[in-house]
């Protein structure tokens, strides 16, 4: 008899603590990962519990991949407030063009890659790419320190140049979350041998400006797995 109350009590108990939880996962800012193109590029939406939402990097590349990403937005019901590019590479921006005319926003980036827009069909034809529509050119421009909201939550701008001289993370204090686009990647760095690219900047930029977080910090990067600012501490072979 006794032993049940306990049980009652526990149930009671778990069900109070499974409560509070899904109280706070609504009210954290949340994302979606997708991944688009032949680059194999993550695109992610980022929203939380009023329904607003960023795009961070529209790598979406045809109609298909533009059908996943509105669904996504429709079923949720949000509301895409900005597009955050990460950086300007051809492969971060092939849904740029879409996602600027299907919902009206107007573009965010760094001002030192916004060179990158106006080659985009030229790079996209050194990949044998036949591109119709130029890429729209942002017109929000984030520096470094900067702190771009949306919603209830807070990004905080660590530009990292040396993948691309304008290459941003966005760092969400709060959930402990970073976007890191082609700066760092799990065991591994972008690469610094495109034009604009500096290889030393890009390891300094990364043990100055992105080990200094927390090492529990998740980190999702522009393209595979997501990693740990910790992990890469520990065993990233670039950044020894
Ligand atoms: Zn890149
Ligand atoms: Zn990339």
């Amino acid at each position: 008899m006794q032993f049940k109350t306990q049980n009652k009590v526990l149930i009671i108990a778990l069900i109070i603590i499974s409560n509070i939880n899904c109280n706070r996962k609504t009210e954290s800012m949340q994302f979606k990962t997708f991944v688009f193109s032949p680059f194999q590029e993550n695109t992610f939406v980022l929203y939380d519990e009023t329904k607003e939402c960023i795009i961070v990097d529209a790598g979406n590349f045809n109609e298909s991949e533009n059908e996943q990403l509105d669904a996504f937005i429709k079923e949720n019901e949000l509301k895409v407030v900005e597009l955050v590019n990460t950086h300007n590479h051809l492969d971060h921006v092939f849904g740029a063009r879409y996602v600027v005319d299907t919902y009206g926003v107007k573009g965010a980036c760094h001002p030192d890659d916004l060179y990158w827009i106006d080659n985009f069909t030229t790079a996209a034809e050194g990949y044998g790419l036949q591109i119709e529509k130029e890429a729209p050119k942002p017109e929000v421009m984030l520096n470094h320190g900067d702190v771009f909201k949306f919603g209830n939550a807070e990004l905080e701008i660590i530009h990292v140049p040396g993948h691309s001289p304008g290459g941003i993370a966005l760092y969400n204090k709060k959930e402990g979350l970073l976007f890191c686009g082609d700066i760092l990647f799990h065991g591994s760095i972008g690469r610094t041998d495109l034009p604009g690219g500096n290889h030393d900047d890009l390891i300094n930029g990364i043990k100055e400006k992105l080990f200094v977080l927390p090492i529990e910090t998740r980190v999702f990067c522009g393209h595979g797995p997501e990693t740990t600012i910790g992990y890469e501490k520990a065993s990233n072979p670039f950044l020894r």
